[in-house]
């Protein structure tokens, strides 16, 4: 066969149409499910939200789950239920999705960031304990990619300290940590139901929990702070109309739209699981064959449901940088991504004086990574193109 010539150099591209690193999957049943809430009664507040939250709570192990808007709000409500406020610091990890740190922003709390592991990629409970003071309240990890964080080591640290864990599953749905499912451990576990996440609502999130305190504090922190539950008033019902605000709450409510679809969707969780692990087994043994590529390791606790899938360039084994890459892998028609750009890089950030240097193997990765083709719908034929256009790339580029 010889050495192929990548597309970037005037080659035939693997494929003729552009492969995107994410896509949703809806079927005719998610349509319906749909359809069958827009011809009811409730669009929000209705039926599907409660049976949403059963759901969730069956999938999971987890005894309370609360659904909201999205992600970020699951993540914006958990720390205020956890207490967080001005002063406070929490503790996360760089390699994640803004809003991970933003939470504690919202609070008025200061975020801290811990390295990661270097071969797994997720937080490093060591580091974790290095960087809690005084001040540190909670730990967000992030379950990045789907693998699930060392939990028993999290939570020992944030015990022994006295801190709340906070489970950043965006990624996790799907996973399980020595035989339990993500979100039943976690003093607090976040979802998202955003179109690239493995099961969606179009937007949607959730926070679950065992603790009946904090679950009590998430429902009234996703709609205003106002409760019908009298037990929770100042002072007496007085009447079938009668409601109060006992503290400040937003509207973080999700519709029964969207909870319709995530029902739908999570019928398919198993399906969804399945696929995405073939895909991942068929990546990792083509691409552990590759010198110049370098296979995320998996813990054995965690078995895992892929969110994203992760190529990490072997810098020494390649002539040309991860830009290079990424563009021939653009020209092969195979549209990739980054996860994720260091928080503290951003400008917003750098304005608060986080320094660049603070987490050099979250920095090492971030030169090194592209985030490839990973979803439901992919065909194997799609599987091949995108290990046949890695192959071409790095064999052409590759050096001894
Ligand atoms: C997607 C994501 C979020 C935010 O979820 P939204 O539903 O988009 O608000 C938070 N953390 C991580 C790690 C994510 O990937």
């Amino acid at each position: 066969m010889g050495i192929e010539k990548p597309a970037v150099c005037g080659g035939e591209p693997v494929r003729d149409t552009k492969l995107f690193y994410g896509h949703q999957y809806i079927d005719e049943a998610d349509i319906q499910a749909v359809v069958d809430v827009l011809k009811s009664d409730y669009l929000t507040c209705g039926p599907k939200i409660g049976e949403l939250e059963k759901k969730l709570c069956e999938v999971t192990g987890a005894r309370y789950a609360v659904v909201c808007s999205n992600g970020t709000a699951a993540l914006h409500m958990a720390c205020m239920a956890a207490g967080i406020g001005p002063g406070d610091e929490v503790v996360t990890t760089p390699i994640t999705f803004a809003a991970s740190a933003n939470c504690a922003l919202y609070c008025g709390a200061r975020p801290v960031f811990a390295d990661i592991c270097e071969d797994t990629y997720n937080i490093d409970p060591k580091s974790v304990s290095e960087r809690i003071g005084e001040k540190t309240k909670a730990v967000v990890a992030v379950d990045f990619t789907g693998q699930s964080v060392q939990l028993d080591e999290l939570l020992a640290v944030c015990r022994e300290k006295g801190l709340v864990l906070i489970e950043d599953g965006a990624h996790v749905i799907g996973t399980k940590y020595k035989g339990r499912p993500n979100g039943s451990i976690a003093d607090m576990t976040t979802f998202s139901f955003h179109p690239v996440k493995t099961v969606t609502g179009g937007e949607g999130g959730a926070v679950l929990t065992n603790s009946e305190d904090y679950y009590q504090k998430l429902l009234l922190y996703r709609s205003h702070g106002i409760t019908r539950n009298e037990d929770l008033m100042e002072g007496r019902p007085e009447g079938g109309w009668y409601y109060e605000q006992v503290g400040l709450g937003y509207n973080y409510r999700m519709t029964d739209m969207q909870a319709a679809l995530i029902i739908s969707q999570l019928d398919k969780l198993p399906l969804f699981s399945k696929r995405r692990k073939e895909i991942v087994e068929r990546y990792n043994e083509a691409f552990s064959r590759l010198p110049q590529i370098a296979v995320q390791k998996e813990i054995p606790e965690s078995d895992t449901t892929r969110h994203l899938y992760i190529l990490r360039l072997v810098p020494e084994k390649l002539k040309i940088g991860r830009k290079e890459f990424f563009d021939a892998l653009a020209a092969e028609n195979i549209c990739c991504n980054v996860h994720y750009i260091p928080t503290y890089y951003f400008p917003y950030y750098q304005k608060m004086r986080y320094r660049k240097g603070i987490c050099p193997k979250a920095e090492k990765l971030y030169e090194e990574i592209i985030s490839l083709p990973l979803y439901y719908a992919m065909t194997d034929r799609d599987v091949e193109d995108v290990i046949r256009a890695v192959a071409k790339i790095a064999g052409y580029y590759g050096r001894e």
